[in-house]
């Protein structure tokens, strides 16, 4: 037996999100495209056995575009429908209901074969917290309802906001907590911002930064700040610190403020667009994730 340690709310938000699956005929699961497997749970899978599948590969507009199209593809062969997704622009967001209609096409057949004709398909929203639900939700909600013409604004119903006339959404999306049992995912989460826990400290995590970086996108570390990234990361974030003039009373180079600043510009993009994760090198890890 696989026994977890779960703190009572997530307990709590599992149980609700249970109930809400048995309500809906689709999940649209966000991860972040920079690490589409880190920003997941894999209990989504068990889930939602036997409903349709739709995953949004978000801030894709600070991701690796050679990465994201190989994970469309990676998803895709496991048989899950995809969109490459930038919620807060909007971009992507018109292949998505082409791609709710092909993914629930089976349903819908199913339905007009026992006479049921024009049920809309229901959908909810899940994935880990800030991956971008809520900006998507807003975002999709509002254009759809607007396109079919509805009233102004959404028309919600009960809990569900209508879109159009095929597709009902679950107005709350359902949270998922990532494996952060897991210390490359929190450290990776980390990197990105997307957990406050502080698994490591400012400068540690910077560290671990650098070292990705070094390894997987050389020259750009010394690219932006121009300088030596072939050094120890203290030395690294020393050489940036002076660069950046974020120095303490005496002259000192401040390393945590070289390090919160590095962060800032790995997490807004100002380092380029980066993928932490890609599905050649994460392939074995991931069968183990997924059945464990
Ligand atoms: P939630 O916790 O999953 O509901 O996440 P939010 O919708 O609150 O979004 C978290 C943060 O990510 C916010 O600052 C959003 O503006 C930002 N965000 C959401 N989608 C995107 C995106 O596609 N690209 C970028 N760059 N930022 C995004």
């Amino acid at each position: 037996m696989n026994i977890q340690w779960y703190p009572g709310h997530m307990t709590k938000a599992k149980r609700a999100m249970e109930a809400d699956i048995k309500l809906i005929d689709l999940i649209i699961e966000l991860v972040d495209a920079r690490l589409p497997i880190s920003s997941r749970n894999p209990d989504i899978d068990r889930l939602g056995q036997g409903k349709a599948r739709l995953i949004l590969l978000n801030k894709s507009d600070l991701a690796d575009d050679t990465a994201t199209a190989r994970w469309e593809a990676w998803f895709a062969e496991k048989g899950y429908y995809t969109v490459k997704l930038n919620a807060k622009t909007g971009a992507g967001m018109k292949s998505i209901q082409g791609k709710i209609a092909e993914a629930c096409k089976a349903k819908i057949e199913r339905d007009r074969r026992r006479g049921i004709i024009n049920r809309p398909v229901r959908a909810m929203v899940v994935g880990i917290p800030n991956v971008g639900k809520s900006t998507f939700i807003n975002s999709f909600a509002g254009k759809a309802a607007a396109k079919t013409g509805n009233k102004p604004g959404v028309t919600k119903g009960n809990q569900w906001i209508r879109l159009n006339k095929n597709v009902e959404l679950l107005d709350t999306p359902g949270i998922l907590w990532p494996r952060f049992e897991d210390k490359q995912v929190g450290i990776r989460l980390a990197l990105v911002g997307s957990i406050n826990d502080n698994i490591l400290n400012l400068t540690e995590l910077a560290g671990e930064g650098i070292d990705f970086f070094c390894r997987s996108y050389p020259g750009r570390i010394a690219a932006r700040y121009e300088v030596d990234e072939s050094g120890k990361n203290y030395e690294v974030l020393a050489a940036i610190a002076i660069a950046r003039k974020c120095l303490q009373k005496g002259g000192e180079p401040d390393i945590d403020k070289a390090a919160s600043m590095f962060l800032d510009d790995l997490r807004g993009g100002r380092l380029g667009r980066i993928s932490l994760e890609w599905p050649e090198e994460k392939e074995a890890s991931l069968e183990d994730a997924e059945t464990g």
